[in-house]
């Protein structure tokens, strides 16, 4: 039998907009699916891969070189679930499939302001959404076929997307000849 592409699965990214549930849905999948959860914000966080300071949304900039680097060697044995609200700079062959998660403006504003973003910082959040600036990002950086929109707007959607993404992940450790 060929040696299957990915030795512990596939990779998986999980992005969209701030607040539309990356990180939940990231986690819960990861639980329901053995994938490992690799959360880029937290990774960077601790290994400190930052470049520099954004003075207008008061946050720290990503060195996405070093992110890159020190995600090689778990990305090529697969079996990742990647949560970040970005996708351009990722190499495009790491992700067998990517979910970019979309939320209602009303609900996705409420979200954001119950974790305390206020003035330009949630108004910019909001726009990304409204003009689908990641879902474009993803169709420009991925193969189109590869990229799903998702609705994310409460927990019927939580659960169903927890159901589909699971199902395909299933079909496709199948379709590899299992795991190694
Ligand atoms: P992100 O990782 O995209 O920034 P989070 O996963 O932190 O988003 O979710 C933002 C907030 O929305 C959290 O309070 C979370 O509990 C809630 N949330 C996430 N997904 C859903 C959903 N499908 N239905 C209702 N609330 C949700």
């Amino acid at each position: 039998m060929a040696l299957a592409k990915r030795p512990h699965g596939p990779n998986i990214l999980i992005t969209g907009t701030p607040g539309t549930g990356k990180s939940t849905l990231a986690a819960e999948l990861a639980q329901k699916t053995n994938l490992k959860y690799v959360n880029i914000g937290e990774i960077a966080k601790d290994g400190q891969l930052y470049e520099g300071w954004d003075e207008q949304y008061q946050c720290p900039i990503l060195d996405e070189d070093r992110v890159i680097d020190e995600l090689e060697e778990v990305m090529s044995a697969g079996g990742n679930i990647v949560d970040y609200h970005g996708c351009e700079f990722f190499p495009e062959r790491w992700f067998d499939i990517v979910f970019v998660l979309r939320t209602d403006n009303t609900v996705l504003y409420e979200r954001l302001e119950n974790r305390g973003y206020t003035g330009k910082k949630l108004e910019d959040n909001i726009q990304c959404e409204i003009f689908q600036t990641i879902l474009d990002e993803a169709r420009d950086s991925y193969k189109v076929d590869i990229v799903h929109e998702l609705p994310s707007n409460n927990p019927e959607d939580l659960e169903d997307n927890l159901e589909k993404i699971s199902a395909w992940i299933q079909q496709y450790i199948t379709s590899q000849g299992g795991l190694v």
